[in-house]
């Protein structure tokens, strides 16, 4: 624990004067303009990898950055993007997977799953990644077929999202624009699914 402690001593001393006005005026409340749907993965850092600020990204996070859809039950993210989208009226969601994600490793893998009973459902909600599985990319080497199937999982968690209620209001309403990356660990760099394209492309050229 003392590596956070003295973590939030640099941040008392060293950050938090720095922005202080712009703390006491995000006090008052938020406007974010972005949701943003990931992985609880601890290697993904939105804000150090968009440059974003506090006040800027209304984040939901689970394993597999999953938006689930057949759950009777309420949840955590549903709910989430429900407020983010009726309440907040953020611009833009955002589903972001990552290389190496656990969560579909363990779809290819069922058996790592096997005394982790909540896991297990939660990730019932990845198999749909099969059905859109991605084209092999060589520049992913040895995790091609990892890689495909992560992105798989973000366009099927796209169709997930749209699909939730709130999101079919504010899409008729256009003021919400849907999107669905792919963060790679390795080089840092984004991919950004081009629906009319069906495919990934780069964020920036
Ligand atoms: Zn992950």
């Amino acid at each position: 624990m003392q590596k956070l402690i003295q973590g939030h001593k640099r941040f008392l001393t060293e950050v938090f004067p720095d922005k202080k006005s712009h703390f006491h005026l995000l006090a008052e409340g938020q406007s974010p303009e972005w949701l943003f749907i990931t992985c609880a993965d601890s290697r993904v850092l939105p804000d150090l990898i968009l440059g974003t600020e506090p006040g800027d990204l209304f984040i939901a996070r689970s394993i597999g950055n999953v938006v689930p859809v057949t759950s009777q039950d309420v949840d955590g993210v549903t709910a989430t993007i429900e407020y983010a989208v009726e309440v907040l009226k953020v611009r833009h969601a955002i589903i972001c997977g990552h290389s190496d994600c656990g969560a579909l490793k363990a779809a290819i893998n069922h058996k790592s799953l096997e005394n982790l009973p909540k896991a297990r459902r939660w990730l019932d909600h990845v198999e749909e990644a099969f059905a859109h599985k991605q084209p092999l990319n060589p520049a992913d080497g040895d995790s091609a077929e990892l890689a495909a199937l992560i992105r798989g999982n973000v366009v099927a968690q796209i169709k997930n999202l749209r699909a939730q209620p709130a999101v079919q209001h504010a899409l008729a309403e256009d003021r919400l624009t849907v999107h669905g990356w792919y963060y790679d660990i390795l080089t840092g760099r984004i991919e950004e699914y081009d629906e009319r394209l069906k495919r990934f492309v780069g964020l920036v050229a």
